[in-house]
């Protein structure tokens, strides 16, 4: 008897964990990955197999039931099942939104009330099929009657290669009774065959380009330490640390050669944002059509072709954003994370996972190679390099062309205040911008804002007022006019005038793109210039990216004006400025990797210029000219930023020093959220016992900085254990299982938060 262990496909904690059921004579395409239909209670429900055991000690008194039907192939192996698990465990995680991740695109069978029945539905997304036409050699033999005009036309037309028949629609009007006619005669021959939906980062802009360059010495060294720890096949991480422009995109194309000659195959993690033609044209160029790409732009006709284009086994290298590190891709050699550092690796809904981390495990169980690579590693990650065994470091210091990195320059936004220039944009900039313009050279304007909190800023010297206990800077509350610091909960009334120096002229922060923009409009009147404005606004459609990409490629001069989206990975020759308008937004963000998102961002913004012929020039506004993150930016110094930033968080207590959960609830009444968040901060108190008292800190719950977010109030409990102490997840785990949901409030738990919002 064989028994099969499946999750329902139900995302109900109480229902949350696997059930057996016996799997019947005649279900012999039973395995582990399908979905099946299931009796549970009094109805059918469908689940998928995690595992399957034979009948060995399992105790013939116990009915289990019965299996009714398999309503699919296997989706995953038993390695995704395993993965599944982990991540439920890690991340205390609904197992069933677990498996969700290695599901295809476009959905998985449902049950769905039909009048008073349950009827399973399959998925509206599947594969779809052209008709094509091919001339027999038959044909040659065949002389149509002199009337039949369009046999003879359709079969002259085939003479040049099979064609579709919605292709002969197009250019003779309705042919189905003609080829009827022709099929008879056994002179053409009409078949289906499967149609692969285009992905939408095709581009006719972006070719696929197959440049290969001999290496650097900081290349070959790179992939040398990359391909000595592949070939220990023992699930080791290299991180690979090289200034943009340092060439790591030719060391990942070099190392998944490797990896594919041995018959393995390969993923490379890319941040949404920079996924873009240019990028995958780079894989296409190397691997052909073995590549295939998976991100959420994509339709889910699209990227439903490209995952079971990966399952068939057709794919041997993936590239995509986080979720395609669950894609169905077989003997996985490597593991690439490009922008390592990136936030958008962690996942914003359960399972909240950190792809990092997921990926590490999975190097471990397949005995394979990871990759991070950045121009501006993670915290976490340098912490590890340093300090971790199974870790190695590959440093690329130089750019690959040979030429230096471009000079930034800081800006005193507050010394341009006090000077009389009350714009945006600094007379160093306005000037900078004008004379790229009039070479025909491009510029890149980074609008830095992160910022939903509103934070205060003193025009005049930059204060910016801080929490004297936690080292973030307090937000500004309209309600009591009050400022209040979201990690530890201090208040204080909003002062009149500075209390630094004086000055009345204290205001709240944040400004939109689009008020940006028309001060530029204003400012460049007259120029003859391309003006690109990309934020989340301007993206909200498909292929609207990619179109305004185009569009900045393709103009002479112009100015492309955006949203952190445009820090990465954009690859133009002809972009000489870049400019980043406010660099302290992020950096009064009251969460402590605000500096180390500052200290990144202005490297990352000033790898998009100077990176051909043409020498490059940054300038960086800021009220904080004298901060660490951003001196140490401005001469690309992230030793002195990592010394000083490692020391910051191990006196308070922040990772890589000590592992976070971040517990949120959120209700619409202020008062239930506020009463629920106490009764469970006693209750975790208590739950955390004597073993865990002394070392581990739990925060008496706070409003978070978005306190409140479409009409719905939220407050966070935060968690931080040290790393030798037990595991955050084992202790809390059992406790946020067996929780029912309070009244009106709902709890969610972030483990490994990366944003404190
Ligand atoms: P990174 O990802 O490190 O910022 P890229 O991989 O985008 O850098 O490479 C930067 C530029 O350098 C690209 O235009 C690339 O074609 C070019 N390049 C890469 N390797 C070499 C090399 N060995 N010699 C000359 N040019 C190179
Ligand atoms: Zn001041
Ligand atoms: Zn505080």
């Amino acid at each position: 008897m064989r028994i099969a262990s499946v999750v329902l496909d139900i995302p109900t904690q109480s229902l949350d964990r696997e059930y057996s059921y016996r799997i019947p004579d005649g279900l012999d395409d039973c395995a582990v990955g399908c979905a099946v239909l299931v009796p549970f209670g009094r109805r059918a429900c469908v689940g998928f197999v995690m595992d399957i055991a034979e009948d060995n000690a399992c105790d013939k008194s116990i009915t289990l039931k019965d299996i009714q039907q398999v309503l699919s192939h296997s989706y995953f192996n038993d390695l995704g099942a395993r993965c599944a698990r982990f991540l439920a465990q890690r991340y205390i995680a609904p197992l069933s939104s677990c498996v969700r991740l290695f599901t295809p695109p476009g959905g998985v069978p449902r049950m769905v009330r039909v009048d008073r029945t349950w009827e399973v539905v399959q998925p509206a997304t599947h594969e779809v099929d052209d008709r094509w036409v091919s001339r027999l050699p038959e044909a040659d033999e065949f002389t149509p009657r002199k009337t039949a005009v369009k046999q003879k036309a359709v079969l002259e037309a085939l003479k040049a290669g099979d064609l579709r028949v919605a292709d002969l629609t197009a250019e003779y009007g309705s042919v189905n009774a003609v080829l009827t006619a022709l099929e008879k005669k056994g002179v053409i021959r009409v078949e289906r065959r499967r149609r692969m939906r285009q992905d939408t980062v095709h581009s006719d802009v972006f070719k696929p380009t197959g440049t290969r360059h001999a290496l650097t010495d900081d290349q070959a060294r790179a992939l040398e330490t990359i391909n000595h720890a592949y070939q220990q096949q023992s699930g080791k991480t290299v991180l690979l640390d090289g200034v943009t422009g340092s060439g790591k995109t030719e060391v990942y194309l070099c190392a998944i050669e490797t990896v594919l000659q041995q018959g393995r195959s390969a993923i490379v993690l890319v941040p949404e944002i920079s996924l873009t033609p240019q990028t995958v044209a780079r894989f296409r160029g190397r691997f052909g059509d073995t590549v295939a790409v998976l991100h959420s732009r994509m339709s889910n006709g699209e990227r439903f072709d490209q995952w079971d284009m990966i399952r068939s086994g057709e794919a041997r290298v993936v590239v995509g954003a986080r979720s395609a590190l669950f894609a169905p891709l077989a003997n996985i050699g490597m593991i690439i994370i490009d922008e390592e550092h990136e936030s958008s690796y962690k996942q914003d809904q359960a399972p909240r996972y950190v792809s990092r981390d997921v990926a590490q495990w999975m190097v471990e169980q397949q005995n394979a190679t990871l990759v991070l690579g950045s121009a501006t590693p993670s915290i976490e990650a340098l912490y590890q390099a340093r300090y971790n065994p199974n870790w190695s470091l590959a440093v690329m210091n130089s750019r690959a062309n040979g030429k230096p990195l471009p000079p930034i320059t800081v800006v005193d936004m507050g010394k341009e205040f006090g000077s009389g220039n009350r714009r945006m944009f600094s007379r160093t900039l306005q000037t900078a911008l004008f004379q790229a313009l009039q070479r025909k050279e491009k510029a890149v304007l980074l609008l830095n804002q992160r910022g939903f909190a509103q934070f205060l800023l003193c025009r005049e010297c930059g204060y910016v007022p801080m929490c004297t206990s936690c080292s973030t800077s307090l937000t500004y509350h309209e309600k009591g006019a009050k400022l209040v610091c979201h990690h530890c909960g201090y208040e204080r009334p909003v002062p009149a005038v500075c209390p630094e120096c004086g000055s009345p002229y204290l205001r709240r922060f944040g400004a939109g793109t689009q008020r940006v923009e028309s001060e530029l409009c204003n400012l460049l009147e007259g120029h003859d210039c391309e003006i690109v404005r990309m934020d989340a606004d301007t993206t909200s459609h498909k292929g609207d990216h990619q179109r305004l990409l185009e569009r900045f490629a393709q103009a002479d001069a112009a100015v492309l004006l955006g949203t952190q989206m445009i820090a990465k990975g954009l690859d133009f020759d002809d972009v000489t400025l870049v400019g980043v308008i406010n660099a302290d937004t992020m950096l009064c963000l009251p969460d402590f990797r605000s500096s180390e998102r500052t200290f990144d961002l202005i490297e990352q913004v000033a790898g998009r210029c100077g990176r051909a012929h043409l020498a490059g020039h940054v300038i960086v506004q800021t009220y904080k000219a004298t901060d660490t993150s951003i001196r140490a930016a401005a001469h690309y110094d992230r030793d002195t930023f990592l010394s000083y930033e490692l020391d910051l968080r191990k006196d308070l207590n922040y990772p890589p020093y000590v592992r976070l959960a971040n517990i949120l609830l959120w209700g619409r009444s202020e008062d239930s959220v506020v009463q629920a968040s106490h009764a469970l901060y006693r209750e975790i108190k208590a739950c955390l016992g004597e073993a865990h008292k002394q070392s581990w800190q739990l925060f008496a719950p706070t409003p978070c900085v978005l306190s409140r977010l479409r009409g719905v109030w939220r407050y966070h409990i935060l968690l931080k254990a040290p790393l030798d102490d037990g595991s955050i997840d084992e202790v809390l785990a059992p406790y946020f299982r067996k929780r029912k949901t309070i009244e009106d409030v709902n709890v969610a738990i972030d483990i490994d938060p990366i944003s404190l919002l």
